[in-house]
């Protein structure tokens, strides 16, 4: 089917014909032999953007984060994070199974301030506690509605964090989308943090890929646990091309995305029966609530399937839509207007 809505996530895009271009013409090496001049390319822009020593590419988001918090921490450690952050609730496990740490999560909506950060900061040495050695931010906040964490919030936080030796980490796999929605550059919002992690295969549109940046000596160490996991690659510029390809030409238009979703919200937000407030849509996510009277979410979701809308049930009655670069404004009102049928039609 050509005529497919896609709105289950922004990483459903294809790379665009000028993306596979960009892939068939990048020169490539060795990458583990730091040969690999897209790569080389790419990690210096990288780090360029985000205002920091280094960069190393990664091959998903989520060996990011895995690769982070290894090489942050050590076993026994606690980590302190948002509820409902991905490194807890989305990758099977892998903090406690790779890293052997324990996460304490905190806050509401995806934020939290200082004082709760300290209430739950716990300190080495103590003969019962597990050390709180890390702490972690998601911006944008996936499971909160993609919301932007406040950066003065996160500047006051890294600065408790920093003067009690705890590291700081920034899980920003939508970061690109944070700067968009906020107008502050890339590297404002990293500037807080000790390693930063992005992905090239959310909103940017390219097929794979993430990075860390930091300083000089903590990409080295990041290096070492990329191997050990399994990550590090061979010709991987083909990768690194189109990644420079996302940053140079789907960067800027992420505003589009953010201001398709503001419109869905808005569109959406005429049923009685959704429940969805648009002012607090701050980005290319928004999720909504099924009212009394509407469907449950799986309902929803199969009858939305028929008529050609996907998206992905978040709760019994609780539905998340993300906008992207492979989903138009008019495809996006033609989504609204199944689900408003639906919801307004098929109750029970
Ligand atoms: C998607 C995502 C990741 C992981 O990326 P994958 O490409 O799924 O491995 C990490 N953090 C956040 C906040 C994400 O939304």
């Amino acid at each position: 089917m050509t005529d497919v809505i896609d709105l289950r996530s922004d990483t459903v895009t294809k790379p665009t014909l000028a993306m596979r271009a960009a892939i068939a013409a990048a020169p490539v090496g060795d990458d583990q032999f730091g040969e690999d001049p897209s790569v080389n390319q790419l990690q210096q822009r990288v780090a360029a953007l985000l205002g920091k020593e280094a960069a190393l590419w990664l091959p998903s988001g989520t060996m990011t984060n895995q690769v982070a918090l290894r090489s942050m921490t050590q076993p026994g450690d606690e980590v302190i994070a948002s509820v409902d952050s991905h490194l807890v609730g989305s990758e099977t496990g892998g903090a406690a199974a790779n890293s052997g740490v324990q996460i304490t999560t905190i806050g509401e909506g995806g934020v939290f301030g200082t004082d709760e950060f300290l209430d739950a900061v716990k300190p080495r040495g103590h003969i019962m506690f597990p050390p709180t050695t890390l702490v972690s931010i998601e911006n944008t906040h996936n499971r909160a509605g993609g919301i932007v964490f406040p950066q003065a919030k996160a500047q006051r936080i890294c600065q408790a964090a920093r003067e009690r030796g705890i590291g700081t980490y920034l899980d920003g796999a939508r970061l690109w989308n944070a700067a968009i929605a906020t107008g502050e550059t890339p590297a404002t919002l990293a500037a807080p943090f000790d390693l930063v992690g992005v992905a090239l295969s959310k909103g940017l549109g390219a097929p794979a890929g993430g990075m860390l940046a930091g300083s000089r000596q903590q990409i080295e160490r990041c290096h070492r646990y990329r191997r050990m996991f399994g990550g590090a690659m061979r010709q991987v510029g083909l990768l690194a091309a189109a990644g420079l390809h996302a940053l140079e030409h789907h960067y800027t238009r992420l505003a589009e995305d953010h201001d398709n979703a503001r419109h869905l919200a808005q569109w959406l937000a005429r049923s009685p029966r959704i429940r969805i407030d648009p002012a607090r849509v701050q980005t290319n996510i928004l999720i909504f609530e099924l009212a009394d009277g509407a469907p449950c979410a799986d309902a929803l979701v199969a009858a939305a399937r028929e008529r050609g809308v996907l998206m992905f049930a978040f709760g019994p009655r609780c539905i998340r839509l993300v906008t992207h670069l492979d989903v138009s404004r008019e495809q996006c009102e033609r989504a609204a207007q199944v689900l408003v049928e639906l919801v307004d039609g098929i109750g029970k």
